[in-house]
């Protein structure tokens, strides 16, 4: 009986549009005690949620009483092209907002569940409620753990959501699934803020996705100019990673997502986020999981990516925060005019230079 439900389930959830799928049974998180120890050393920055949330993390019984069963199930979002922008987004948050995607779908297989069995109770997660859902989603068979802390499935790389719903009803379970990276450290190397200390170990207050979203402060100033043209997230770790890159004989890492609310929206410019008001922003980013940094986070971010960016074409749209009343966003202004002047400085000590230069070749050559 478990199995040909667990099967029906799983036909179920891929006629849904998940990607992956896969049963795992409710138990302790495997990585619960390198969860706390992460917590506790201070990696999780400001993102004081997860300590909250802590107790129920480890304990997925606790959100669902007799909770038996995890399906888990896998979204890819990766886009066939990157739109065109003058900065850069993390994958993830260039369609519609993936938490309203995957519940719609959980809902409905929640709701098919309980028409088959009606005495089945039933939980879905998908941020909202805390579990370690790439635990979970490892002990369902859907992938194995990078070193750059990503679930990575190997035939698919790591660019999908993940989902989960709990259930109160026994099912067949998956194995867990094998894997690893062997000796490759490319997105330990590649990581412009060093925010992988380790092998398996991130430092969120160094990682460029949590400084440009989850951070409501300034960025600190030595994360700045590594933060490039970042303005949301962050892809550099899976990017590297060769399981995101397809190959001849692999030609199933990384496809396109085929959810047409995945699909990328487009995008303003640089410079009309630096012009957008509040009220622009909300209306410009209805249903995107770029309204998650706010439209603050978000201008503090434009600022810095325009600093970076060093075009003077930039200045006018960045001198009208220098009278801001927020004082981060003051900061972050002076900050980009800086780093304007800094490279005129340098183009004129290099030109000096060139001057020296050709003034000892003309000595030479006398
Ligand atoms: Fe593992 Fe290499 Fe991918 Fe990093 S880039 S997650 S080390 S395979």
């Amino acid at each position: 009986m478990p199995r040909d439900v667990t099967k029906w389930i799983k036909q179920y959830a891929r006629a849904l549009g998940f990607d992956l799928v896969g049963v795992a049974p409710v138990q302790s998180p495997p990585h619960a005690e390198s969860f706390l120890l992460w917590l506790a050393q201070g990696y999780a920055g400001v993102m004081d949620y997860l300590e909250r949330t802590a107790g129920l993390r480890i304990n997925p019984a606790a959100i669902l009483p007799n909770a038996r069963s995890a399906i888990v199930v896998g979204l890819n979002y990766a886009p066939a092209e990157l739109p065109p922008t003058d900065y850069r987004i993390a994958r993830y948050a260039l369609g519609d907002d993936y938490h309203a995607v995957i519940r719609e779908k959980l809902e409905t297989l929640l709701c098919a569940i309980q028409a088959l069995e009606p005495e089945a109770q039933g939980r879905i997660c998908v941020d909202s409620a805390p579990v370690l859902e790439r635990d979970l989603a490892m002990l369902a068979g859907l992938g194995w753990y990078g070193k750059n802390t990503c679930l990575i499935n190997t035939q698919r790389g790591s660019y999908f959501f993940i989902g989960v719903l709990l259930l109160t009803m026994e099912l067949e379970y998956d194995s867990p699934a094998q894997g690893g990276c062997g000796t490759c450290r490319l997105c330990l190397d590649a990581c412009p803020t060093g925010a992988l200390i380790a092998p398996y170990r991130l430092d969120a207050r160094k990682c460029i996705s949590y400084l440009t979203i989850e951070l409501r402060e300034a960025i600190p100033v030595e994360h700045r100019e590594p933060m490039g043209e970042w303005l949301f997230g962050c892809d550099i770790c899976q990017e590297v990673c060769p399981f995101n890159r397809p190959r001849v004989h692999q030609p199933m890492r990384a496809q396109p997502t085929r959810e047409p609310r995945l699909q990328p929206r487009s995008l303003p410019k640089l410079a009309e986020i630096l012009q957008m008001r509040e009220a622009d922003f909300a209306e410009r980013f209805r249903g995107s999981a770029i309204k998650r940094a706010k439209w603050r986070g978000l201008i503090r971010n434009a600022l810095i990516i325009a600093g970076n960016k060093r075009d003077p074409a930039l200045r006018p749209l960045i001198e009208p925060f220098l009278r801001h009343e927020d004082p981060m966003l003051r900061e972050a202004a002076e900050w980009a005019i800086k780093q304007a002047t800094k490279e005129q400085a340098v183009g004129r000590a290099s030109s000096g230079n060139a001057t020296a230069n050709s003034g000892d070749s003309s000595l030479r050559s006398e």
